[in-house]
């Protein structure tokens, strides 16, 4: 979901912004007008994240999955190693992606145990020497989330946070790279922000094309050919629509509140409703759960359609259900669907 205000906003925007008698569709990249868009929605997303000055914010095409290649074509700098932690679905294909530019140490795997869990850091074999370590905080299509931040000292820490960035408070310090495509918490698909260290720029593979090479992307502040712009304007919506939620933090005490509620549903519910994560890794973002009898799955999504309750469906590679709650989706709306779970368990239990 985005925010409706933030759709109200665009809408009243679309033909006419702020009176220029342009939609920001129409508007130059290089104009005043998009150029005092952009630049608002960068400090609006540094203030809400607390970056600091010696990070690059980059605002780029092509999904989180750019940065799969991106990150080892821009990180590895000279080094033939990188340390990935196999938590999900999408780290996993970013350590296929990975493989093709470098050796990868795969740290620590829950493959096996399909995704169940996060193994506790002091088992995961790192190598003090690798260019870099790339986790993903949350694995949307699991519901599996880190409670903590891998301490590993000098080796950088890359996380690709798709799908929990704004959702709770970061320390941005402690990574050298995060990444995030934005159809999750911030805006439309297509884009992707990245928030990089400068330390870490300016060597790139050679070969890497300039479109893929952060210090050229940074260099020319997201212009080095047109971003993609629409998208850029409405996550800055997003941006100031958090602000005035009260920030990052007061969002994280309504997620933190609206999983309890899933969960607490889930649990209670004797065996009908299942997820198996161990609750400790359990997502505040996105919520899968099975029916113990699968059979009654279609006929769950289909009532939940009539009552209005949309996109529960669970991701292809695992079926089921999945509630994605992100930021902009109200407490509201969980209590809605929380609701319509017991009903379907009087109904059909
Ligand atoms: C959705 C998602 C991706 C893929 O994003 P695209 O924009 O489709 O490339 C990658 N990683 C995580 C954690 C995601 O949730």
């Amino acid at each position: 979901m985005l925010p409706q205000p933030v759709l109200e906003q665009a809408q009243r925007e679309m033909l006419n912004w702020q009176g220029t008698g342009m939609s920001v569709m129409e508007m130059s990249h290089r104009g005043a007008e998009f150029m005092s868009i952009a630049a608002r929605a960068e400090e609006d997303l540094r203030d809400i994240m607390g970056i600091p000055p010696n990070y690059k914010v980059l605002f780029l095409q092509g999904g989180a999955s750019s940065q799969f290649a991106m990150v080892p074509m821009n990180l590895l700098r000279g080094k033939c190693t990188a340390d990935y932690v196999e938590t999900g679905d999408w780290s996993s294909k970013a350590i296929q992606e990975a493989k093709k530019y470098c050796n990868v140490n795969v740290v620590t795997s829950t493959k096996i145990s399909r995704y169940t869990s996060v193994p506790a850091f002091t088992s995961w074999n790192c190598n003090p020497n690798a260019a870099y370590l790339h986790y993903a905080p949350n694995e949307t299509i699991r519901g599996v989330e880190f409670p903590f931040v891998p301490e590993i000292g000098e080796v950088p820490l890359v996380a690709d946070m798709s799908s929990g960035i704004l959702s709770r408070p970061v320390n941005v310090n402690q990574f050298g790279l995060i990444y995030a495509g934005a159809q999750k918490n911030i805006g439309p698909a297509g884009l992707v922000v990245v928030i990089v260290r400068d330390d870490l720029l300016g060597n790139t593979a050679s070969g890497t094309p300039a479109l893929y090479d952060y210090q050229v992307l940074a260099d020319h502040h997201s212009m080095y050919n047109t971003p993609p712009t629409y998208a850029w304007y409405l996550s800055g919506l997003v941006f100031q629509w958090i602000k005035q939620q009260g920030g990052v933090a007061s969002l994280a005490t309504a997620n933190v509140r609206k999983a309890r509620k899933l969960y607490a549903t889930i649990d209670a519910s004797q065996g009908f409703y299942q997820n198996p994560v161990d609750p400790q890794y359990r997502s505040r973002m996105n919520v899968p759960f099975m029916l113990a009898d699968r059979r009654h799955e279609n006929l769950f999504l289909a009532e939940a359609l009539e009552a209005g309750l949309t996109n529960l469906k669970g991701h292809r590679f695992l079926g089921g259900m999945r509630a994605s709650i992100y930021n902009a989706m109200p407490e509201a709306g969980v209590d809605a669907l929380v609701s319509f779970m017991q009903g379907f368990i009087q109904r059909h239990g």
